[in-house]
């Protein structure tokens, strides 16, 4: 049992709401159950002094690739399809032991700045080893940080979606794509499997990489098995021009049209659109209807030149809009503030500035609209009763929130990582007035760098090959 006491609250319940008020928070076995003037303390309770400190509902990172956790900086100023070849050719964390010390050091920054939830589309060594998938949970299980682990599967040879030609030795190295969506099926089945009966904060979702990527038997089979064990969904989609036009060269019809075909636009499912970039008027009108969720992942679009995602016509067209990093390769960063402040900044093009998505559009986008997706239905209350306390508390006396004139404003224009005093997750403070609890922060970032030290000099070499020139050359 946790009593937050005399905390400036914000419940975060409606878009624009600013309303605050200071309040006691009690927490039991997870969930919000009172939010009042005054509780008093009772014997075992952990009490939390949130005297000048402000309350708001976690921030939800609903887009990342843990294991582009080492490409901070590396394949930079490149177009996607052009990085994607990049990233493919470098080489993952190769051990268990890495992998967790690389998911550790992405959830710390989350969790600095504000994250108690995030969704992991995570691209394993083997996309057919189940047992792949278990230092990635191990390690958010130790962060204490609310997760869904979406192992990134695609049974198409990346090569083959390209417009352009690559070396023949590019095309033997990435051959790994020809998998049959069988032998995926069964190995992501199996870890469904592994998570039954265990803590429910870190979970699973499927995450099939684009449509253009996977055969129709392997988006059949996503859906499968999304019914089969009550899973959410998680995929890349329309993410550039180029990848909207490798659906229709694949599937021989527009990505909507495939995931229409394929069963995955579906009311029955939880099922979120990451980035959506180029996607028409008559696909938000599909995707609305079938309550389908859309990250947005402002960052990384721009530094990809893929252009802004159509957000207000999605918010207006009633569909759910979340916020992603989309990792520390094209995201650079896990911090939730750049996509928060650029998620709404970004959209201010139309002469007609009621158009403009707000900095309310954007702090709902960045904490209900994600929690929407990580629990669908059972988190989306903000600190409102019987919600999961997954709460951050923002300290009111950092220079960003000084001072405090409009909360939302200053949390989306202002703020940054050094206004985190403490974060809980599940009734649980996994921060603590500026603190990391469940691990040793520096010592992490000792065992990284003596791991991956060695790899530096290979990465450098790799970055002068003239990848530029291929990009040129594409084929009209
Ligand atoms: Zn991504």
């Amino acid at each position: 049992m946790m009593l937050i006491k005399g905390a400036i609250v914000h419940r975060g319940s409606a878009a624009g709401e600013n309303h605050l008020s200071v309040k006691d928070i009690l927490v039991e076995e997870g969930l919000v159950t009172r939010v009042e003037s005054s509780i008093e303390p009772a014997p075992g309770m952990e009490i939390i002094n949130a005297s000048g400190l402000i309350a708001i509902p976690g921030l939800v990172n609903a887009h990342t690739h843990s294991t582009h956790g080492l490409l901070r900086g590396v394949p930079a100023d490149l177009p996607l399809e052009l990085w994607m070849l990049q990233s493919l050719l470098l080489p993952l964390p190769d051990d268990a032991e890495l992998s967790k010390l690389v998911v550790l050091a992405g959830a710390a920054e989350m969790i600095r700045s504000g994250v108690t939830a995030v969704v992991d589309h995570v691209r394993l060594p083997n996309q057919t080893e189940p047992a792949g998938i278990i230092p990635v949970v191990e390690a958010y299980q130790r962060a204490g940080i609310r997760a869904k682990v979406a192992p990134l599967v695609r049974d198409l040879p990346y090569v083959s979606t390209l417009p352009f030609d690559v070396p023949s030795w590019v095309k033997e190295k990435l051959e790994d794509g020809r998998l049959s969506a069988a032998k995926i099926g069964s190995a992501l089945d199996e870890m469904a499997g592994w998570f039954k009966g265990r803590p429910s904060r870190v979970g699973m979702m499927l995450g099939p990489s684009t449509p253009d990527r996977c055969s129709a038997d392997l988006l059949r089979k996503t859906k499968e098995l999304a019914d089969k064990h009550s899973l959410g969904i998680t995929m890349h989609f329309v993410e550039s021009r180029r990848s909207s036009d490798s659906c229709r060269k694949v599937h021989g019809r527009s990505a909507v049209a495939v995931l229409e075909d394929t069963g995955l636009l579906s009311p029955d499912l939880n099922l979120s659109l990451v980035h959506a970039v180029h996607i028409d008027d008559p696909g938000i009108d599909a995707v609305a209807a079938a309550g389908a969720s859309v990250v947005h992942c402002p960052v990384s679009n721009l530094r990809l030149g893929n252009g802004p995602a159509p957000v207000r016509r999605l918010l207006d067209a009633g569909v759910n809009v979340a916020l992603g990093t989309d990792g520390l390769g094209t995201g650079g960063s896990e911090s939730m503030f750049g996509p928060l402040r650029m998620a709404s900044l970004l959209h201010r093009n139309d002469p007609d500035y009621r158009k403009w998505v707000t900095a309310a559009e954007a702090f709902r986008m960045a904490t209900l609209g994600g929690a929407a997706i990580v629990s669908r239905g059972g988190q989306s209350k903000g600190l409102e009763l019987g919600a999961r306390a997954d709460i951050v508390l923002l300290d009111g006396s950092s220079l960003p929130l000084m001072p405090l004139n409009n909360l939302v404003e200053q949390v989306a224009y202002s703020a940054d990582s050094s206004c985190v005093r403490t974060v809980i997750v599940d009734g649980k403070a996994i921060f603590l007035n500026g603190k990391m609890i469940a691990f040793d922060e520096q010592g992490l970032m000792d065992e990284i760098h003596s791991r991956w030290r060695h790899r530096i000099r290979h990465l450098v070499t790799f970055l002068e090959e003239p990848w530029p020139s291929l990009f040129l050359d594409e084929k009209k």
